[in-house]
């Protein structure tokens, strides 16, 4: 197979041969689970040699992985062209963590979207402020605004576009340039778009995250995450990851692989379900607004069109008017839609969401009360119909 060197192919041939080195398959087709703490050595002298050896894909000791994490991590980098490698961590929110440590240091200011993934947030408002981190909350509109927000002690801008909750999409490349300016570190939540959607490397982000969780697994059965960086901030990731004892068991990477294959169909898929069920949303009376980025309702949907290469099967709507109880009852109809955290499954899911609870740098107004939608890979007819149920249902209360 590619051995690491498949760059020249598309995306659809680089997420069929990635990771597949011999040397770690033994010619298995899908990379087989390693499975280590101990790795033995033949004498002491070949023991002491190997801890004077970078470990990058060598065996040493469990923690440092083997072939089976490193054929996923390097899967991944694989999707990022101008990446130099990948670590993963036990989910998606110790990827951030990871991310957001191997940077910062105490002192330093950090710039995070108001509509960043809640535990976020609370990373950055609990954890790094302990340690003497500060965190600047902005618009995720801001765009190039976002340069008189710069201070002396600001290190590094994180973004997340689309937004959670909300979705609206962030002008990457005029913040890249602003933080470029400025010698500051970018990082991005990539968990909606993936590399497919947004290869954020190639657009200049330094250090990019996904909640494997998601799109990568794609089966909701393993919690998982990741880091991609650059040439100039691999080895800082690195050693960070290792620090903090980062390491995901061979038989979650084994499914995060697994699922991988199949990512491009699935997200083309939920991507296109998903823009047919916002639509016929949009037509409805009960609803106000789709928060969809494609749809020009979504704040910054011309940045969507002109950046990515296409929507995945996550967005939100408001509620022309109602409440608690009739989001609550909606949601409650509805048959194929499951009611839980987390997407990027095969499954559709519908949640209560409530910006309004969480902002601190911006406000979130809306007609009413807000849903997001998970899409599945089910008949998006049957889909429409059960909606159609569920929003007759609450017409017709009391
Ligand atoms: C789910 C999610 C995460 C966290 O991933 P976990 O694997 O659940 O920890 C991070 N960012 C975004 C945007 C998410 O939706």
């Amino acid at each position: 197979m590619s051995g690491g060197n498949n760059k020249h192919y598309r995306d659809a041939t680089r997420l069929v041969t990635g990771g597949r080195r011999p040397e770690w398959t033994q010619r298995i087709v899908n990379p087989p689970v390693w499975r280590a703490s101990t790795i033995l050595y033949d004498n002491v002298a070949q023991l002491r040699d190997s801890a004077t050896r970078d470990t990058h894909h060598r065996l040493f000791y469990g923690r440092k992985g083997t072939p089976t994490q490193w054929a996923l991590a390097e899967a991944l980098t694989d999707l990022e062209p101008g990446a130099e490698a990948t670590f993963l961590y036990p989910s998606g929110v110790a990827a951030i963590s990871a991310a957001l440590l191997a940077v910062l240091s105490p002192g330093d200011e950090l710039l995070l979207p108001d509509s960043v993934y809640d535990p976020t947030r609370g990373f950055a408002t609990g954890f790094l402020k302990r340690f003497g981190i500060t965190t600047r909350f902005y618009d995720p509109t801001v765009g190039a605004g976002i340069a008189d927000l710069i201070s002396d002690t600001t290190r590094a801008i994180f973004m997340e576009s689309p937004g959670s909750l909300t979705f609206e999409v962030q002008d990457i490349p005029a913040i890249v340039a602003v933080a470029k300016e400025h010698g500051l570190v970018t990082l991005l939540d990539n968990t909606w778009a993936t590399p497919l959607l947004f290869p954020a490397i190639e657009k200049g982000i330094d250090l990019t995250i996904l909640a494997c969780t998601k799109y990568v697994v794609g089966h909701s059965d393993v919690m998982m995450g990741s880091v991609t960086a650059t040439p100039e901030l691999w080895q800082t990731l690195r050693s960070t990851s290792f620090a903090l004892g980062q390491t995901v068991s061979p038989d979650d990477a084994w499914l995060g692989s697994r699922g991988l294959r199949t990512m491009g169909v699935r997200l083309a898929q939920h991507g296109k379900s998903a823009l047919t069920i916002a639509q016929w949303l949009q037509s409805r009376p009960e609803v106000a607004r789709v928060l969809h980025p494609a749809l020009d309702t979504c704040p910054g949907s011309d940045i969507f069109h002109r950046d990515f290469k296409g929507a995945s099967g996550l967005f939100g709507f408001v509620f022309n008017g109602g409440d608690e109880e009739s989001r609550a009852a909606f949601i409650d109809a509805l048959d194929l839609f499951g009611i839980g955290y987390s997407w990027g499954g095969f499954e559709s899911l519908a949640t209560p969401v409530d910006p309004q609870r969480i902002r601190t740098a911006t406000r979130w107004e809306a007609e009413g009360p807000a849903v997001r939608l998970q899409i599945g890979l089910e008949d998006t007819d049957d889909l429409i119909a059960d909606l159609e149920q569920a929003l007759a249902c609450i017409r017709t209360r009391p």
